[in-house]
């Protein structure tokens, strides 16, 4: 009887270990399963995991699975952006991780990238710093990397762009010398999102293309979306739409294939907004009514906003008037308090008090009118800045890569480091002295920053010999005003216009308390003239000249280069001299010259080119020796409103229009009325 216990005992727990090791192994292909879909398929992943979970599966495994199936859970999560998650399963894997191993450093990693996302970043970076030091420490290249990555990321996220540029590429070292090619397709992409912030597209261009291709061919469909997201956005801030929407298209396809409902509500929304640029309404409508149906998916204010602005907008291409009306009347409240709002929203206010007028309620239209210039004019001057400084990081850069042609990017970091924590020191001691000494040397302070700030600026947009403005700034000029994003110019008509509608609405009001008619508006007459008002402003059309010097070739060879040279300074003074303080003139070529004329129809423009011609024709070089030099030069003119072209199609076109007045014989004007 007992020998029969003893056997049935033994019986049982062979097959209780049996069925474990059965289970663990059915884990450990599950598991592996996951981690293959971790990039590609993360939203199907964790639905695996939560299966996994379901079945009990997770019970009883050994360590070193347990451990892997933490990591992945972090990753996923952290992919998906539910840091909370992310950090829980990270902590867990810890928990049982031996201390120091990679897995170990690996799931630090992850709780810090989520602490860093989650507001906690000052504790987080520095640990983050600890985990480098014993990747570092024990050659571990792989973590050493994944450091690097997280922390050129969360530089980037903080505003520090050019310690993030540093960390990026020593991350991307460390990378391709561990082999590891996963996190140099991310290293890649990282850095190609960074040149993409400091609008440098060309690169960023390349950087972003590899990526994508990269996770193309490792079949990591959510990484390829974000790459071909930002792909869009760099055509968008080149004005090149169509490559926009295409990219928009193959990123909308992964969102789908993912079944991610945020991004393809995203996505949508991104899509309607171009189409209403390009005016296709039926696109328009029909991607809006998509991202309709996913709008409860989006949290993100930036994003809902957007999805506010294309909304109303699309009412108004419907005529759903009244339908907009009380949307407005629902949206507005909040956006007219705040102080601070996103362009979408102070667009609103816009479109709001076009709305208004046509309404006839011209109280509530001035209100949004005069709300959206002051927020219109804030966000600009604030852009403009943050495109200055960012223009000048990319300019250092450039600078620090172009004199140091085998950068080691981990000693550039950490002089940049040690720089940074000195600014902060010799800060403080500065704040001291500014204390002492009162808000005046503070004011002197504040000012004399600004002023390094530009002049560094400078160096990059200015051409040296001429002191005019370089093809690269002209370029970023055009950009900066007539893409939909900063119409710099229209905000400043429209500052005219708001003071008109004013004194308008000002002279009125006396002319009623005087004839004792306290009736309500003259409807139409006000609708029709605010009317006119804002679709002038919506479309000042302007002039762009392209002049280059004839025959300079026989200058430099009759008179040498030095003589050239100061022909060239000569032209480019009296350019300067002869338009306005508002036009832009620049250098773009060896003698070739561009002045961009803001809000400047075909006739004025015309007239001051002819005007540069003659006086060009007509203040020869003096030499030492009494020489005059004659230097005549040749015209392409033409008009055009600036949200219809791309700064490309444009150049080019007045390119023709130059070597056709080189046809015609030279010191002439061939102009285009509109293109
Ligand atoms: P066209 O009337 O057809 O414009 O004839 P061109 O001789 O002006 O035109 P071409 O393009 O043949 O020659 C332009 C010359 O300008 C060639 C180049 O050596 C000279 N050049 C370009 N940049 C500079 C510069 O910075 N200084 C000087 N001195 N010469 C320059
Ligand atoms: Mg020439
Ligand atoms: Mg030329």
């Amino acid at each position: 009887m007992r020998t029969a216990t003893v056997i049935f005992l033994l019986l049982c727990f062979s097959l209780h270990s049996y069925a474990n090791s059965d289970s663990s192994k059915g884990f450990e292909s599950r598991l592996s399963g996951v981690e293959k879909l971790v990039y590609a398929l993360p939203e199907k992943a964790n639905a695996e995991l939560a299966q996994m979970e379901e079945e009990q599966l997770v019970v009883n495994q050994p360590e070193d699975l347990l451990v892997r199936y933490y990591l992945a859970k972090a990753t996923i999560n952290f992919l998906l952006q539910d840091y909370p998650q992310s950090q829980a399963a990270a902590e867990q894997g810890l928990a049982i991780a031996t201390k120091d191993s990679s897995e170990a450093l690996q799931l630090n990693l992850k709780v810090i990238q989520a602490l860093l996302y989650t507001g906690q970043s000052e504790h987080a970076a520095r640990q983050l710093d600890d985990i480098l030091q014993l990747a570092q420490a024990s050659g571990d290249l792989l973590v050493e990397a994944e450091a690097l990555l997280t922390k050129g990321i969360h530089l980037n996220n903080q505003g520090a762009l050019k310690s993030s540029y540093a960390a990026i590429m020593s991350s991307l070292e460390a990378a391709e010398a561990s082999g590891h090619e996963e996190v140099t397709g991310r290293a890649a992409f990282a850095l190609g999102q960074l040149l993409l912030k400091l609008n440098g597209f060309e690169r960023s261009q390349v950087m972003l293309q590899e990526a994508q291709h990269f996770f193309e061919s490792r079949k990591m469909s959510f990484s390829q979306m974000l790459a071909q997201l930002d792909i869009a956005e760099l055509h968008e801030k080149q004005q090149q739409r169509e490559e926009a929407i295409d990219a928009y298209q193959s990123a909308l396809t992964l969102a789908r294939v993912l079944g991610d409902g945020r991004y393809r509500f995203r996505i949508n929304l991104l899509l309607a907004g171009l189409y209403h640029e390009l005016r296709q309404q039926h696109l328009m409508q029909q991607h809006m009514q998509l991202a309709e149906e996913l709008q409860h998916r989006e949290k993100l204010p930036f994003y809902i906003a957007k999805f506010q602005l294309l909304k109303a907008q699309s009412l108004l291409d419907r005529n759903a008037l009244s339908e907009l009306v009380s949307y407005l009347d629902e949206t507005l409240p909040h956006i007219l308090s705040a102080t601070t709002n996103y362009r979408a929203q102070v667009e609103l206010l816009k479109l709001a008090a076009e709305v208004y007028a046509a309404q006839g309620d011209y109280q509530k239209a001035f209100e949004n009118f005069s709300t959206y210039h002051q927020q219109y004019v804030n966000l600009n001057s604030q852009e403009h800045l943050q495109d200055m400084a960012r223009q000048q990081v990319l300019f250092d850069l450039e600078r620090l890569e172009y004199e140091n042609h085998n950068l080691n990017w981990k000693n550039v970091l950490q002089r940049m480091e040690i720089e940074e924590a000195q600014a902060t020191v010799s800060g403080m001691a500065q704040a001291m002295v500014w204390l002492s000494l009162g808000v005046v040397s503070l004011l002197l302070m504040s000012l004399w920053i600004y002023r390094s700030r530009v002049k560094w600026g400078r160096l990059a947009r200015i051409d040296t010999l001429t002191g005019l403005y370089n093809r690269r700034y002209l370029t970023e000029w055009y950009h900066r005003h007539f893409s939909k994003e900063g119409r710099l110019l229209v905000s400043r008509q429209l500052a005219g216009n708001l003071a008109r509608i004013a004194d308008f609405w000002k002279s009125e009001r006396a002319h009623r308390a005087e004839s004792h008619n306290p009736g309500g508006w003259d409807g139409q007459q006000t609708g029709k003239f605010v009317g006119d008002a804002l679709a002038q402003a919506g479309q000042a059309s302007f002039t762009l000249i392209l002049a280059d010097i004839d025959y300079f070739k026989n200058i430099n060879d009759t008179y040498g280069h030095e003589t050239g040279d100061k022909v060239l300074t000569l032209v480019a003074d009296v350019f300067r001299a002869n338009v306005r303080s508002s036009d832009v003139v620049a250098r773009v070529g060896g003698e070739e010259f561009m002045v961009m004329l803001p809000s400047t129809d075909y006739e004025s423009g015309l007239r001051i080119a002819e005007n540069l011609r003659a006086k060009v024709a007509e203040t020869p070089l003096m030499l030492d020796d009494g020489t005059q030099v004659q230097i005549t030069s040749s015209f392409g003119v033409l008009t055009s409103n600036p949200s219809e072209k791309d700064f490309t199609s444009l150049c080019s076109k007045a390119d023709e229009l130059l070597y056709a007045a080189k046809a015609q014989g030279r010191n002439c004007v061939v102009s285009l009325q509109a293109i």
